[in-house]
């Protein structure tokens, strides 16, 4: 069961297209496996097209109807809707399944590389953009700890790790702003998460620092 979601205001944001491409497909994605974020996002949107009938605005001749479907559509980037689906993502001769969303990623979806720890990524490549990466941590594996200069968003889309806040499952959306600091990690079960940064990666502990350099292989 999923037990961590974007915040209402995330939702509203998201909803009303106000957040960056590369942020919508990590939301987008977790409100399809999400039934309780998706009827969230329904509402809002029946809210926003009621307030806007109610305002008399310029859909105010705009059947209900067509006007949630303008709405729906705005939030998926329309070249994606073009590109060749990808229904699984394979790694290390390991299987993947992805949600829809991720599966219209097609040639989007840079090559592997393995980062120190057992841990690979592949970019993904939004408007020219490379601030989503897929990261797949294997078994045991750990990412040295580190903050952000900017925020950190991550999705688990197969598999749990834990950090020293909590223990995350298929599902959950952990959202970190700039002054948090955590050491993911994995136990016996690995993980394929979809992570979104909006600044550079700083490691903060011990050998790690001298990781510093490396990661500019989480966001360029
Ligand atoms: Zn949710």
């Amino acid at each position: 069961m999923i037990k961590f979601h974007p915040t209402e205001e995330l939702l509203v944001k998201y909803t009303q297209g106000e957040l960056d491409a590369s942020l919508c497909l990590v939301i987008g994605t977790h409100i399809d496996m999400c039934p309780v974020c998706a009827n969230t996002v329904k509402d809002i949107e029946e809210q926003v097209a009621k307030r806007a009938l109610n305002s008399g605005s310029r859909f105010a001749n705009t059947d209900i109807d067509n006007m949630l479907e303008q709405i729906m559509n705005s939030s998926a980037p329309e070249a994606m809707l073009r590109e060749p689906a990808l229904k699984e993502v394979m790694l290390e001769g390991k299987q993947f399944k992805v949600p829809p969303s991720l599966g219209r990623l097609g040639s989007r979806l840079g090559p592997w590389s393995k980062v120190p720890g057992s841990v690979w990524r592949a970019p993904v490549d939004i408007e020219g953009q490379h601030n989503v990466n897929l990261i797949y941590m294997a078994a045991g594996a750990s990412v040295p700890e580190h903050t952000h200069r900017g925020s950190e968003a991550t999705l688990v889309l197969n598999g749990s790790f834990a950090d020293e806040f909590d223990n995350y499952g298929d599902g959950d959306f952990i959202y970190l702003g700039d002054s948090h600091r955590h050491s993911p990690q994995t136990a016996q079960e690995d993980c394929l998460t979809l992570a979104w940064l909006d600044a550079p990666l700083q490691f903060t502990s011990g050998i790690a620092r001298l990781l510093n350099p490396f990661s500019s292989l989480f966001f360029r």
